[in-house]
């Protein structure tokens, strides 16, 4: 037998490690934005087509390259960030990996135009599949420009992968607002297709939240800002009046680097307390600055997660920085403030960085893990569990535990209206049905008291309603579309940026949910109907809240478009609990509950209604 092992060639071998690094269009866009904010560019425009699977252009006035360092640019593991282990430790750039320019040769074709300011001619250099075709010396403006064409061309497998392109324009616009919101001093467009989407002068930070997130934060944002030796916390969060359904406008930058943390997500929540509501997100826009020793920046590179040496520390922080700017505002005068008191005790904020701290730091896991070559993308804290923890708060409620019926049968079960009348149930195919003399009684303005043969149910109104919605509106989409109601007065809706795509990308299944909304340029849209159930004069906000909710939906792989905006319909147009229904409404409700296809639970599982069985209720008293 011969021997079977071989190098892969180059080029495959980048290939594969592309992947790591440009999973979509979004995520070169981030890249190659970071390498310009990196190069110390006051201006950066991106330009993409077809959501950046044909092209994605950044053009920035930074420093620029010469002629070899154009060519090493691509080679994998070719930076001028780092040069030895210890600078991994004083970070202070976006990049540092040395990858994304030589994956993204791997797997576009790319062409590169470069040019230091004190030199008189440029670079001009192009690349696909790892392999240079052409290197010149070219007249270009002093910067870097450069070109990203078809993207995954040799991969067929990956660019078939790719979604939408509304749904990829819409992750290149997150990563775009992700760097463009940390560098306010920096002027930023887009253009997408020819049409300029975002257009970012550079300003104070303010102005750049203000610029990203709507100019209905104005006024609304109340300023952060706590220094101490050990780290600062600044930005702005929004007043608690401004929390929406759902956590869209929530952003932390730890040395300017965008992250995602629950774990600092709930700091803050906490800091809210109870100025918010339960199921509301405040908005916030916070940075954290610290020394780069106390970050674990090697993570893998398109994971937006970060590991603190201190992880405790960084929540008291964040809180009391919070608490603080939103007691100062006397938003929330009675909060007791305790920054200094509580904090300035803890050991790493009292102990000045030592050698002794060093010698700890070089020594710690991090560091040496690091240095095991094969770990690099891989390493686990020592102790995750405290951060497991955090992130339980963010799991749904799933189901009612049976102990709670306890209390509602005890407590409400008075009107003694167990008639054994009313309701019929075939032995061999068990569809509920109602009768038509039923008596009905709502409880608590949530449930409906239905009579059965052999017990009762308690029907859910909300979620009940939720049920019937659902299995209307997915008949619609397969078939018969609902009929819209033409509203008098149309009214218009002013959306962000990237609603506003979100927006386009619904219009047509709306059109068959019975929304007729029609785009009017500006990101402005006019509502010129809605369903019949909805309120003249509230579509307005039932077309933000359910943007809202498609929007805590669109990570949610599992379903389709089309079922995510049946569920969010759905969801948003039932009746709320707190509402008190009449005789008839109770009837037709729970009527056409029982008509459904699965009348016992939502549609993400949650029962619609609770049995209680004769035996049960006669075993209960006892007998
Ligand atoms: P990294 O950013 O991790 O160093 P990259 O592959 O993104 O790795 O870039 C490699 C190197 O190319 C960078 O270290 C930098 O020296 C140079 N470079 C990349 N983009 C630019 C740019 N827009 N302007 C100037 N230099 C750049
Ligand atoms: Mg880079």
């Amino acid at each position: 037998m011969p021997d079977i092992i071989q190098l892969l060639p180059d080029n495959i071998a980048n290939q594969i490690a592309a992947g790591e690094v440009i999973q979509r269009p979004a995520s070169a866009v981030k890249e190659l934005m970071e390498n310009a904010v990196d190069a110390g560019a006051t201006e950066i425009k991106l330009v993409v087509t077809d959501a950046g699977k044909n092209l994605i252009q950044v053009i920035d006035n930074g420093k620029g390259m010469s002629e070899t360092d154009a060519r090493m640019s691509f080679e994998r593991h070719a930076t001028s960030k780092i040069s030895n282990i210890e600078d991994l430790f004083k970070i202070k750039t976006m990049g540092f990996r040395g990858e994304a320019l030589a994956s993204i040769a791997a797997v576009a074709q790319v062409e590169l135009k470069t040019r230091k300011a004190d030199e008189e001619l440029g670079t001009c250099l192009e690349i696909e599949n790892s392999v240079v075709k052409k290197q010149e010396p070219c007249g270009t403006s002093p910067g870097t420009n450069i070109c990203m064409k078809n993207l995954f061309f040799n991969v067929p497998a990956r660019r078939n992968f790719l979604k939408s392109n509304a749904a990829e324009m819409r992750h290149i616009i997150d990563e775009f607002i992700r760097v463009a919101m940390a560098f306010p001093q920096i002027f930023f467009s887009l253009t997408g297709n020819g049409q300029e989407v975002f257009h970012l002068e550079a300003g104070s930070l303010k102005q750049r939240i203000l610029q990203i997130l709507g100019t209905s934060y104005t006024s609304k944002l109340v300023n952060v800002n706590e220094n101490t030796d050990y780290l600062n916390v600044y930005g702005f969060v929004g007043k608690p009046e401004t929390a929406k359904k759902t956590r869209g406008d929530q952003y932390f930058f730890v040395n300017n680097r965008f992250i995602k943390s629950a774990y600092l997500n709930h700091a803050v929540t906490n800091a809210f307390n109870e100025m918010v509501a339960r199921d509301s997100f405040p908005m916030y826009v916070l940075f954290i600055d610290l020394d780069p020793a106390q970050l674990d920046i090697n993570v893998h590179p398109t994971k937006q997660e970060i590991k603190f040496e201190d992880e405790k520390i960084v929540y008291a922080f964040v809180q009391a920085a919070v608490k603080h700017a939103l007691a100062q505002f006397s938003i929330a005068p009675s909060l007791d403030f305790s920054l200094n008191a509580d904090i300035q005790q803890m050991e790493a904020v009292s102990k000045p960085v030592s050698e002794e701290r060093i010698e700890s730091i070089t020594s710690s896991n991090l560091f040496k893990t690091f240095t095991q070559k094969n770990q690099a993308h891989k390493i686990e804290g020592t102790n995750r569990s405290e951060l497991r923890n955090w992130k339980d708060f963010y799991e749904p409620l799933t189901q009612q535990l049976p102990s709670d019926l306890e209390t509602i049968t005890g407590n409400e079960n008075t009107n003694g209206k167990l008639e054994y009348t009313g309701y019929s149930l075939l032995k061999e195919e068990p569809k509920l049905r109602l009768l038509s003399d039923t008596v009905l009684t709502q409880l608590h303005q949530t449930y409906i008291v239905t009579p059965t043969p052999l017990g009762f149910l308690l029907v859910h109104q909300q979620q009940a309603h939720e049920r019937v919605l659902y299995e209307r509106y997915s008949q619609a989409i397969h078939g018969k579309h609902m009929p819209a109601q033409q509203s008098l007065f149309p009214s218009t809706i002013q959306l962000s940026v990237s609603d506003s795509v979100l927006m386009n990308e619904l219009l047509p299944d709306l059109k068959v949910l019975g929304y007729l909304i029609e785009p009017f340029g500006n990101n402005t849209f006019v509502v010129q109907g809605t369903p019949a159930d909805i309120l003249e004069g509230n579509e307005k906000m039932a077309i933000e809240l359910l943007l809202e909710q498609y929007k805590h939906f669109s990570n949610d792989i599992k379903f389709s478009k089309r079922e995510k905006l049946v569920r969010c319909v759905a969801k948003q147009q039932a009746i709320k609990s707190g509402k008190v229904l009449s005789q008839k409404e109770m009837t037709v409700l729970v009527e056409e509950l029982f008509d459904c296809e699965t009348p016992n639970v939502t549609p993400n599982g949650s029962p619609t209604y609770l049995e209680f069985k004769a035996d049960y209720l006669e075993r209960m008293f006892g007998k």
